[in-house]
């Protein structure tokens, strides 16, 4: 049981995808305390027996373990996918930790992705990881424009003016220093540049941190839809120093929640109890509960993508209210509402829609309205989201199929989904009707 500091770091660098061993307890920071969470998954996507045992997860905490000089790694969640599995780090002041930067580094030269932003609060920081007692290694970066509306082909191709200008070769690794815009765009563009080479996410936003940065979907927006360019890339280690998230606007953290209150809803049953009983600790950014609230969202993350990296099923259950979530991020203009208030209002619109086909309780469509309600984030979409615009950008979803739109939507118990295209049309109308003005 006993692991030191130095131990627990240097397993955790040593290996991308092995246990870490000794392996130590999960568990909650002893001020939020928290069940061991049961595992909720679709009813209709359950995985066999067999794929469950080849779809190892490993996720090693060490809760009580406190920051030293050595490490201040506190927990390692790995990805396991075979010869692409890789540790996501968590923990306090990562930043001031080279060594676990420096080993996942390829190659002699980096190239540092970033926004207007983001460089002034962590690029020198991030540059001095990647170069302290390395002298072999140098540093370029790019800083694009900051902002959604960004996320497109031409802000992905000043990456590789910078790319080319700088005579990057295929050793070269690729750093998103960054949101989930940065990193989206980052991995696409590592993921295509000289056919692909090296990738590492520093992620800094909590949604980033939650959600973005693991699993590997990478890519930019189109006019007429959210992400429908891009490609599956795996980074090589995602490092996560939530001592970022101290400089995150109120807004963008509330944004972040909406995605750990979907691991809840769709696979994580405990894990939503344990959201409706911290949610204010989360909003005041209570280090243990934002630290626990990171740690279980990439563990039920990494465990459904290490079952379907590429989305053939389960891992579409991912995409709970993003249907409708992306129909008003692209039909209010890129920006205009945050990714995650985006998808909270989606969310409520997947439960209600669920709902109405008598596919769960009042209570947990209510459940669903409150938690994201305390969060401070929206409801309803906004005003300008008719019938006809959610119709007719919800046509072009990814997830449509031989012209049928399929949706997740939640089933049964809390924690229960299905991603299905068999459901009532009615239910669909009825439910943009209820939130859209006509
Ligand atoms: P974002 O990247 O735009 O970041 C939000 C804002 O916070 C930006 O202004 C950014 O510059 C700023 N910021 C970032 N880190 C900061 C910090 N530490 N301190 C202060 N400001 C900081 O938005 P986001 O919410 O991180 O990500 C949303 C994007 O992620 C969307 O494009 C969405 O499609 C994508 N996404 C992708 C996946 C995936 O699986 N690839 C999953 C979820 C979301």
């Amino acid at each position: 049981m006993a692991a030191s500091a130095s131990s627990l770091l240097a397993a955790a660098a040593s290996s991308s995808c092995a246990a870490i061993s000794p392996r130590l307890p999960r568990g909650a920071p002893a001020a939020a305390s928290v069940p061991s969470p049961s595992r909720h998954t679709c009813p209709s996507l359950r995985a066999s027996p067999a794929r469950r045992h080849q779809s190892r997860f490993v996720a090693s905490v060490a809760p009580t373990m406190q920051p030293s000089a050595e490490s201040r790694v506190s927990t390692v969640v790995d990805v396991d996918l075979g010869d692409r599995s890789y540790p996501i780090y968590i923990g306090a002041g990562l930043l001031d930790e080279p060594d676990l930067l420096q080993r996942h580094v390829h190659g002699k030269r980096v190239l540092v992705v970033t926004n207007t932003t983001v460089a002034p609060l962590y690029l020198e920081k991030v540059t001095w990881a990647l170069t302290h007692n390395n002298p072999n290694v140098s540093v370029e970066s790019v800083i694009l424009p900051d902002g959604e509306k960004y996320k497109d082909m031409d802000t992905l191709m000043k990456v590789f003016d910078k790319a080319i200008e700088s005579r990057l070769d295929r050793r070269c690794t690729f750093v998103a220093l960054g949101g989930g815009v940065i990193g989206d765009m980052c991995g696409f563009a590592a993921a295509a540049f000289l056919r692909g080479v090296n990738f590492i996410q520093i992620p800094t936003t909590l949604m980033a941190q939650v959600d973005s940065s693991v699993g590997g979907k990478t890519g930019i927006n189109h006019p007429l839809g959210k992400n429908l360019i891009g490609a599956f890339y795996q980074p090589q280690c995602v490092l996560i120093d939530t001592d970022t998230l101290n400089t995150l606007p109120d807004r963008e953290l509330a944004s972040g929640i909406a995605e750990v209150v979907k691991y809840g809803l769709i696979r994580d049953a405990p894990f939503f109890e344990w959201q409706e009983k911290n949610i204010s600790a989360l909003l005041a950014r209570e280090p243990s509960a934002l630290a626990y609230a990171i740690k279980r969202s990439c563990e039920n993350k990494a465990e459904v993508v290490a079952q379907d990296e590429k989305e053939s099923g389960l891992r579409a259950t991912l995409n709970l209210g993003h249907t409708f979530g992306h129909a008003i991020e692209t039909g209010t203009g890129y920006g205009a509402w945050l990714h995650g208030e985006a998808i909270a209002a989606g969310t409520v619109m997947a439960a209600d829609m669920s709902h109405r086909l008598g596919w769960i309780d009042e209570s947990i469509r209510k459940r669903v309205v409150d938690i994201l309600e305390q969060a401070k984030l929206p409801i309803t979409p906004p005003e300008t989201m008719t019938v006809d615009k959610f119709k007719s950008i919800m046509a072009v979803d990814k997830k449509v199929a031989d012209g049928l739109l399929r949706l997740i939507l939640l089933k049964g118990p809390l924690g229960s989904c299905v991603f299905t295209g068999e459901y009532d049309r009615k239910a669909l109308d009825e439910t943009l009707h209820a939130f859209c003005n006509n």
